[in-house]
């Protein structure tokens, strides 16, 4: 059985002094039998990885940190990127990669998303590899397909023995942020299709054990049909991954 994860996206919000009383919230709040069951990790912007990392070191809280994004050349000329090196410093044990803000509206391709996943398994972080079609591709009734394709570009040289080492999240583009959730049916049939897919290129013990997220609107109220889905392994959070006791509802939800 796999074990649930839940991570917090935090996008674009929460300055130093934000984020640190929102890391304090969670510390604070948080159930230590819970956080043994349930893997959890918040996603902060990077100028706040740091402080809200001191923070679960000082209250000795059993919280990870992820990245929302890295580049995967370890140093150089590349203004305004930040390395994997430079997060796996500070303390990230995974990076979202790919996630569907990144790639509508940065430019962010399947090519490179493959590059950052492999940079990363190399350094020991764990991507959580996200995919996700649009309304225009669900109503057109090719997004098994279109997701699909998406794994398998994402996962382009990569052998079963990494891919152990990695997340996959499910978001369909038409959820985020819009508080129109994914049914647990529509969730469960993408997050089962992308199962069969690992399958098929790493085998069934590999697949087996790899993790298949939700991110869509998920909240306290959605959080426990949607996670009781044979194939939905925990949760990409983001509007509810900024109020401290909605997001600690969602992992009890997890438990
Ligand atoms: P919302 O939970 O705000 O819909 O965002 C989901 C998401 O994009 C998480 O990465």
């Amino acid at each position: 059985t796999r074990k649930h994860l839940i991570a917090g996206n935090w996008k674009m919000n929460e300055t130093i002094p934000e984020a640190v009383v929102l890391a304090q919230e969670i510390s604070n709040g948080a159930d230590p039998a819970t956080l043994d069951v349930v893997d959890v990790a918040v996603c902060p912007p990077f100028v706040d990885l740091k402080p809200v990392k001191t923070v679960f070191e000082f209250d000795k809280v059993n919280v990870a940190l992820g990245a929302q994004n890295v580049y995967w050349e370890p140093k150089g000329a590349f203004t305004g990127e930040i390395s994997i090196p430079m997060i796996k410093e500070i303390g990230c044990t995974y990076c979202i990669i790919g996630h569907s803000e990144r790639r509508n509206l940065f430019g962010e391709t399947n090519e490179g998303v493959n590059l950052k996943a492999r940079a990363l398994i190399e350094a020991g972080i764990v991507p959580i590899i996200c995919v996700g079609e649009s309304l225009s591709v669900r109503d057109e009734g090719v997004y098994l397909d279109f997701v699909t394709s998406q794994v398998r570009a994402a996962y382009a040289g990569i052998d079963a023995e990494d891919a152990v080492r990695t997340v996959v999240a499910y978001e369909p583009v038409w959820a985020i942020g819009t508080g129109r959730t994914a049914t647990p049916e529509q969730a469960e049939e993408v997050c089962a299709a992308i199962r069969a897919t690992l399958w098929d290129l790493f085998g069934e013990e590999t697949a087996e054990s790899m993790r298949v997220l939700y991110g869509g609107s998920m909240n306290e109220g959605n959080a426990a049909l949607l996670l009781a889905e044979a194939d939905i392994d925990g949760g990409l959070i983001g509007g509810a991954a900024l109020k401290a006791s909605s997001f600690l509802e969602i992992v009890k939800a997890a438990k």
